[in-house]
């Protein structure tokens, strides 16, 4: 297996996890970009957005309300928080397993980069 956030999901690499499920994980990026970095990931190796079919809507929709719960345990709910998922190299993707970046805890600049 090559795929660093399945090695992440199946315990063979450390992570800072937050939260798990049957479906997700959610751990502290390693390299934050804000005081509040967190990822989440499917358990189930997606490679990215180009991979995610019509019948992975409720995946999608659950992936979403993960974050939500996650911000609201970070206690970045009420301040606001920004979710992104890049997706290949001109979105910014450098790892191939599809998941959501959650960041908060200080204002956001306007732009992504
Ligand atoms: P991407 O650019 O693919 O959307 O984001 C990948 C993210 O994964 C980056 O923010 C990077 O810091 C994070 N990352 C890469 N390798 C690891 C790792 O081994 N552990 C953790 N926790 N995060 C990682
Ligand atoms: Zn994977």
């Amino acid at each position: 297996m090559d795929c660093i956030f399945c090695r992440i999901v199946a315990g063979e690499i450390p992570a800072e996890i937050v939260f798990q499920d049957a479906e997700f994980l959610a751990f502290h990026d390693i390299h934050p970009q804000a005081p509040v970095h967190i990822l989440i990931v499917p358990r189930a190796h997606i490679a990215s957005m180009n991979e995610v079919t019509d019948r992975q809507k409720s995946l999608l929709g659950k992936l979403l309300l993960t974050a939500k719960k996650v911000a609201e345990k970070e206690n970045i709910a009420e301040k606001g928080y920004r979710l992104t998922i890049n997706c290949g190299p001109d979105g910014g993707q450098i790892v191939p397993h599809l998941h959501l970046h959650l960041m908060g805890g200080r204002r956001l600049a306007d732009l992504m980069c």
